[in-house]
């Protein structure tokens, strides 16, 4: 069996009809960044909250994937390649899933960012650049990572022995030294709100709300 034996199976059931069931579009929010920056507690508080309003979002976070998926991958610019490769395939497929896709991989590339750009259509992808210095990200640091590639311990580590490429026009530069988590969050969501891919926001009721009373 190569390749070129396989036939990509239609489903019966569309984005567009998965949309309009979740009531919201689904959309790939890419959260880039040096370690530390801010990336999964961010996209996690944006979950939670589209979580609670009953909608379809789920979050891909670096360490989980490498976990499984790209478990047999390492931190050479090769693996790291193909690991964002892995990932971009399967964000497509969620985002085919109807879902709000939350990625938060420090994607060092300009040029592995794109090509996860060019799988999802246009006005449905969102890079989110989580701008935050690197002294502050040394300082947070809740790994011990920084001190371990530091003293060479560690080695591509990006920041310290490898290159992050700061995006040129991502649509949403998140200051996440200046910002708390939630206001972070706060921000992507009005984003996704004003590009039409949620439905205006109202104030959530205190307290909390069950999934099917905040629709
Ligand atoms: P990344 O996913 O970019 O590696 P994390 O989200 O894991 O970063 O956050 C790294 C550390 O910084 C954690 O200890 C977290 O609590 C803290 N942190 C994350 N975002 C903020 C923020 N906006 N303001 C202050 N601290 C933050």
């Amino acid at each position: 069996m190569t390749q070129e034996n396989l036939v990509w199976h239609q489903s019966l059931v569309g984005r567009e009809q998965r949309e309009t069931a979740n009531g919201h579009k689904a959309a790939v929010v890419w959260f880039t960044g040096l370690s530390a920056s801010g990336k999964s507690t961010t996209a996690h508080v944006v979950e939670h909250e589209l979580f609670a309003r009953g909608y379809q979002a789920y979050t891909l976070d670096g360490d989980n994937v490498r976990h499984g998926l790209s478990a047999d991958l390492g931190f050479s610019p090769p693996d790291r390649a193909e690991h964002l490769r892995r990932i971009a395939e399967l964000t497509k497929l969620m985002y085919g899933a109807g879902m709000i896709v939350l990625c938060a991989f420090i994607s060092p590339t300009r040029e592995s960012r794109q090509r996860v750009r060019e799988l999802i259509p246009e006005g449905a992808f969102f890079e989110i650049f989580c701008k935050c210095p690197i002294e502050v990200c040394e300082q947070r640091d809740p790994k011990g990572f920084y001190a371990r590639a530091l003293k060479g311990e560690i080695k591509n580590y990006t920041g310290v022995s490898a290159a992050y490429e700061e995006p040129l026009q991502p649509e949403l530069v998140l200051d996440t030294a200046a910002n708390p988590p939630d206001i972070c969050g706060a921000i992507v969501r009005k984003l996704l709100q004003d590009r039409k891919i949620i439905p205006p926001v109202e104030e959530m009721p205190k307290g909390g709300v069950s999934r099917a009373k905040a629709r």
